[in-house]
């Protein structure tokens, strides 16, 4: 699986539609400070459904919609969309290349596609656990991040070690299944009482 490209328009800093195309190997960006540079990892960061705004470097969501310059007015929205190689299936899905997209309305207004069809942000996450890719995983290195994993907390290393196993998914199923029994547990003391009472 690989990077095949990423599409960007009204996203931070480029405020026409662009594409990246990407081919097996390594590829460089460069360019000037200020040029844009951390705006492409941070479309990536935000198309698989970064949440958290200081990761994108911003104040509020809507900071990631291009807000104008001298010459150009502010856009309405902000869309990105990623196109990955999945001839290996690696990712879990029957399609030998997944396009997830994400757009955001200065309303407020957003959603999530894969391969052109609207899907939640948890079908998103879940497209990607395990694979290293997700918002969580460790194919986006950022500045001062080795520094951070290191002096981190154990449980937090203990996190990237899980997405490298493979496990991140199964911790994720049983902790679904611990709180529905707690659920259920709870409904059954419920009619425990209510039996009690009746009696
Ligand atoms: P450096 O080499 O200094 O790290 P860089 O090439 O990585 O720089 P970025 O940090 O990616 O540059 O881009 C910063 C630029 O993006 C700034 O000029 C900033 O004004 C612009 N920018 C960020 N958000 C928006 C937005 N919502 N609308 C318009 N421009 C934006």
């Amino acid at each position: 699986m690989y990077l095949k490209s990423i599409e960007v328009h009204g996203f931070k800093s480029f405020a026409h539609k662009l594409k990246f195309d990407f081919h097996n190997g390594i590829t460089g960006i460069v360019g000037p400070n200020g040029s844009g540079k951390s705006n492409v990892a941070d479309a990536v960061r935000w198309v698989l459904g970064e949440q958290r705004i200081k990761q994108l470097r911003g104040g509020t969501m809507q900071d990631v919609i291009f807000s104008g310059t001298e010459n150009r007015k502010p856009l309405s929205y902000a869309s990105v969309a990623i196109t990955l190689d999945n001839s290996d299936h690696q990712l879990p899905i029957d399609y030998e290349e997944v396009t997830v997209a994400r757009k955001l309305y200065r309303s407020g207004e957003s959603e999530y596609l894969i391969n052109g069809g609207t899907c939640r942000l948890k079908d998103v996450n879940e497209l990607f656990y395990d694979t290293g890719i997700g918002k969580e995983g460790y194919s986006i290195i950022g500045q001062g991040q080795i520094d951070k994993i290191l002096s981190g907390k154990p449980e937090e290393r203990r996190e990237l070690f899980d997405e490298a196993a493979g496990i991140v998914k199964f911790k994720r199923r049983k902790n679904t299944s611990v709180k529905k029994l707690e659920e259920e547990r709870q409904n059954l003391l419920r009619v425990n009482d209510i039996l009690a009472e009746l009696e």
